[in-house]
């Protein structure tokens, strides 16, 4: 028998995802974010199913490279740009747009052109305080990339810090300072993330570029994605491979920290965190058997995580545990475990099979 860990990704409920951005936001084009090989879900049977995106984004030349080599013709966004000349004959041969948010790049343009006109987004730090060019550089940044004269098009981004709230102060104050400091200027503008472009109207302009809500994970604060209209795209699970009776005062896996207060069935399930299952899992961590919610007891083991069976005295080997996806939302497993949707999900691995439906 193989092992039972399963990823199921429903590609129609990411299609389905899709369409709430083009919903939400008419008016604007779509990046899908992609990187981190589709957020855990297989970047290539992702971008297949979002083939109706203008744009792709990913982090590293080897994602882009692996769209360019399926076939995508689309832009595909070096979301981090290119990180030294050596990269240029692939960001050149693959036609990638870059990101360029930090002198050091322009530097290196100086010195070595690229082989063929570069298509820029130029990122602008609006309060992030992590990549971009502050605004008060971004006239001299022009500039130099004017005289560089290999530049294509050119355009204009900026990443929200707190977007994620819909009652915070500093996302208004990062549009302002993105619209003060591109007023006047050529070129389409980007700024939403999945957060922003729900909860954000303004944030949307030319070009938004959603992620976490493609794949059915809520991108707000106290709001759920069933209520957003999303549909979770994957669904982890594996199967029970032992269920033992054991008494009361027993103590449950490495640590012995959980102990049984009562005679009791626990099932033994065949993943753990040398599946991208969070070490962290508290005990009390729900999970689905059979459809029905019990919960994690004891330290998560590498390959394995042991369940408290009481509310399912007829479950056997064999049976179904779902561990996140369809009737147990994945943000509710993150919150559970101190993380987010997005660490789950691209924590996943390939010890996991992954089958795709839809
Ligand atoms: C990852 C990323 C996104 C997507 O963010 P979500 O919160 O997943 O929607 C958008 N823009 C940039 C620059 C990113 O790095």
């Amino acid at each position: 028998m193989t092992r039972p860990a399963r990823a199921r990704i429903d590609l129609a409920a990411l299609q389905h995802n899709f369409q709430c951005v083009r919903q939400a936001a008419p008016a604007s084009r779509v990046m899908a974010i992609i990187k981190a090989n589709g957020y855990g879900h297989g970047l290539v049977d992702v971008a297949q199913a979002l083939a109706a995106a203008d744009a792709f984004g990913v982090a590293t030349l080897d994602e882009a490279i692996s769209l360019r080599e399926a076939g995508f013709d689309r832009p595909v966004v070096l979301l981090e740009g290119f990180f030294t000349a050596d990269d240029f004959p692939l960001v050149s041969g693959y036609r990638l747009d870059v990101v360029l948010h930090h002198s050091s790049q322009i530097d290196v343009l100086e010195q070595a052109a690229p082989g063929r006109a570069l298509d820029v987004w130029l990122k602008i730090d609006t309060g992030m305080n992590r990549l971009g060019f502050a605004p008060s550089d971004v006239s001299t940044t022009l500039d130099r990339l004017a005289r560089l004269g290999c530049i294509g098009s050119l355009r204009l981004m900026s990443h929200l810090a707190c977007a994620d709230d819909p009652d915070n102060d500093y996302t208004p104050l990062q549009l302002e300072r993105f619209t003060e400091v591109t007023q006047g200027l050529q070129g389409e503008r980007s700024l939403a993330n999945s957060a922003a472009l729900l909860a954000w109207p303004d944030t949307r302009m030319d070009w938004v570029r959603p992620g976490i809500m493609l794949y059915g994970g809520s991108p707000l604060l106290n709001t759920t994605a069933a209520e957003l209209g999303l549909r979770p795209v994957m669904t982890l699970g594996t199967r029970l491979i032992a269920v033992n009776r054991r008494q009361a005062g027993d103590a449950v896996g490495y640590g012995g920290d959980w102990v049984c207060p009562e005679s009791m069935h626990v099932g033994v399930a065949a993943i753990g965190y040398g599946d991208g299952y969070p070490r962290h899992a508290p005990s009390g961590m729900p999970v689905l058997v059979n459809g029905k919610r019990a919960s994690i007891i004891g330290r998560v083991s590498m390959d394995m995580v042991c369940i408290d069976l009481r509310s399912q005295p007829d479950a056997c080997c064999g049976d179904e545990v779902v561990l996140w996806g369809d009737g147990l939302p994945v943000d509710e497993v993150a919150i559970r475990a101190g993380t987010i949707s997005y660490e789950l999900l691209c924590s996943v691995n390939n010890r996991v099979r992954f089958d795709y439906t839809g």
